[in-house]
């Protein structure tokens, strides 16, 4: 974040005399209150400043970075997932190649019945078994797959930067999103609830862009 010559003035004087009041900022800047409105505003709302009634504002401590990183730490994998496109693993490989088209995903998660977890496809697995030659309306996607326990997945609650830092690790496109079965195993069971794409964080970074 690119703080004006005034906004840096301001911080400063916070930083060594909070906690100052906006009358008592103005006086040292020779400003009315008035002007110095809008670069209070935005220095708040960057939660570089924090304001109490009556006592006035004081340094929140906190870097740009800092409040960035605090705010992607804030936002949960349940607020921007997408809903999991899913196949069993007896769907022939033809067969997912068409519902990843109609779908227009490129990754599919492969569940057994009640929604748990087995595997995933990426479009890279399907590209591969195709090269080899073998009848893909016959082939089922159970042996292309990446299977459990080898699927990388996140939680609702956990952070996206938590999800993000995963897809970068494991150099994956997408995670399903899962949570534990009521009594089953709890890494064996889990409940595929969501798909979270290198997209749904692109989408974020770009509303986060646009101040919303
Ligand atoms: P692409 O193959 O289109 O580049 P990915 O990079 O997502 O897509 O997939 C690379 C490999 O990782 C594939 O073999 C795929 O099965 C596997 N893979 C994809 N997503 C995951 C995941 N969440 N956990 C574990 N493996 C995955």
């Amino acid at each position: 974040m690119e703080l004006s010559k005034r906004q840096e003035a301001i911080l400063e004087i916070v930083k060594k005399e909070g906690p100052i009041t906006g009358e008592q900022i103005a006086e040292r800047l020779s400003l009315t209150r008035a002007t110095l409105r809008p670069d209070m505003a935005i220095l708040t709302m960057a939660g570089l400043l924090e304001a109490r009634p009556r006592v006035g504002y004081y340094y929140s401590g906190k870097t740009p970075n800092k409040v960035i990183a605090e705010k992607l730490h804030r936002i949960k994998v349940g607020e921007v997932k997408s809903v999991p496109v899913v196949v069993s693993e007896h769907c022939s490989v033809y067969d997912a190649v068409v519902t990843m088209f109609i779908e227009d995903v490129g990754t599919l998660i492969v569940v057994r019945e009640g929604g748990i977890l087995e595997g995933v496809i990426s479009r890279k697995d399907l590209l591969k078994i195709t090269l080899g030659g073998q009848d893909i309306h016959k082939l089922p996607v159970g042996v292309v797959m990446t299977r459990m326990p080898n699927v990388i997945t996140v939680g609702p609650d956990d952070s996206v930067w938590l999800a993000a830092k995963k897809l970068i690790t494991h150099e994956v496109d997408a995670l399903p999103v899962v949570r534990p079965v009521e009594g089953g195993d709890k890494n064996k069971d889990l409940e595929v609830i969501g798909r979270l794409s290198k997209t749904n964080i692109t989408r974020l970074f770009v509303e986060l862009g646009e101040g919303n």
